[in-house]
């Protein structure tokens, strides 16, 4: 059975760190046999360069035909100016949105070779294990009406529409509900129902929802309270599910309580199982080009993509645990750097990980 894995490394550190997860892919898929075929494809400032378009006809026909996607980052200052609807990140937002991933996973891990490199104290984090179901192709990031108008005082505002309809809030629900019957059985659902009509009923969704998962514990939060207890007492959330915005600031929240955001995979998923795999940060164009990002998020990223989409937990499992080897044997690039550690470059760590495949 052949299955295609489509490459986007878009920008700034895309092209590094992508190259290093291609390379473990590709041994990987010798090891188990897998089957996999690779193709490449422009997004984001890349595409904009070479075709005008942040997401070119031809990216979004492979993205459509693949099995899985793994993409690099996209964006920098070099597009900062262009108007919104050309921007880097459009290319981003068309591929969840043209695939429907409406489902973000983002799990915040803390490996306790790492610490020490947590901005919290090591007892407020150790075993830190949570995972963010943040959903994706909706709410305020994509609602209409949108807009910069000008009022009749000549003043202008900015409008946004905050909205969800009960469909897309039961499809993340069971998506965070069923992570949760994996894990330890917690589902904090986190809204500002106080405040907002459609996190109303989000709140009334996911209780409808409690009756299909009665080992599921589900409890309620405010996202402030949540912004709060996330670096005050972590460890009591297991699976936390959120809408897109306020998923889109806890997540990354989270990601710092590991340390470092470099060290942190990601999965979009639509119901298919269609997924397309990311690090959780950015394209970071501040160290591009100097051969010193972290391209763990990356290579994870492509642990989780055996896992969730092509179904190859061993293969999967293999990379996690060569990517822990490596962390055992004192290996570092410069953000996750510690005293005593060897300090690498992105390639050094790549080909690190190949080796303890
Ligand atoms: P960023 O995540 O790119 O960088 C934040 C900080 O973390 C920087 O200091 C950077 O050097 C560091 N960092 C990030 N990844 C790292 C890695 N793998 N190894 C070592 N250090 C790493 O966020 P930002 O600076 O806010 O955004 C930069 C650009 O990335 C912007 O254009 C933004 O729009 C874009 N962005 C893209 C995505 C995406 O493609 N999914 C996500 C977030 C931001």
């Amino acid at each position: 059975m052949s299955r295609t894995v489509l490459m986007l490394p878009g920008d700034g550190i895309g092209p590094e760190i992508v190259a290093e997860a291609e390379k473990v892919l590709h041994k990987i898929n010798e090891k188990f046999e897998l089957g996999l075929t690779f193709e490449s494809g422009l997004v984001g400032g890349a595409a904009i360069d070479e075709t005008d378009s942040p997401l070119p006809d031809d990216t979004l026909d492979k993205a459509r035909k693949a099995d899985a996607i793994v993409l690099g980052a996209v964006g920098g200052p070099k597009w900062d100016s262009l108007p919104m609807a050309k921007r880097p990140e459009k290319g981003l937002l068309g591929l969840r949105s043209s695939l429907e991933l409406f489902a973000n996973l983002r799990p915040a891990i803390l490996y306790p070779q790492l610490a020490s490199a947590s901005s919290l104290k090591p007892e407020v984090v150790s075993g830190l294990d949570i995972m963010i179901v943040r959903e994706l192709t909706g709410g305020i990031y994509f609602g209409q009406p949108r807009g910069v108008r000008e009022l009749e005082s000549g003043e202008r505002q900015g409008y946004n529409t905050y909205a969800y309809t009960e469909s897309e809030i039961r499809r993340i629900g069971r998506v965070a509900f069923e992570a949760a019957q994996q894990r330890g059985k917690k589902l904090c659902s986190v809204d500002k129902a106080n405040v907002l009509e459609v996190t109303v009923l989000w709140r009334e969704i996911m209780e409808d929802l409690r009756r299909e998962y009665p080992d599921v514990e589900l409890s309620h939060m405010y996202v402030d309270n949540a912004a709060m207890q996330l670096v005050r007492a972590p460890k009591q959330f297991d699976v936390i599910v959120t809408g897109n915005m306020f998923g889109d600031i806890l997540s990354d929240e989270a990601a710092m309580l590991t340390g470092s955001i470099g060290m942190l995979p990601s999965a979009s998923l639509n119901s298919e199982k269609q997924g397309m795999y990311e690090p959780c940060h950015g394209s970071a164009p501040d160290i591009a080009g100097q051969g010193v990002a972290n391209p763990l998020a990356t290579i994870l990223s492509a642990a989780m993509m055996l896992r969730y989409s092509l179904g190859e937990e061993k293969a999967a499992e293999n990379i996690e645990a060569a990517v822990s080897k490596v962390l055992d044997q004192g290996l570092r690039t410069a953000d996750i750097m510690s005293e005593g550690a060897k300090k690498v470059s992105t390639r050094e760590m790549g080909e690190a990980v190949l080796a303890a495949l």
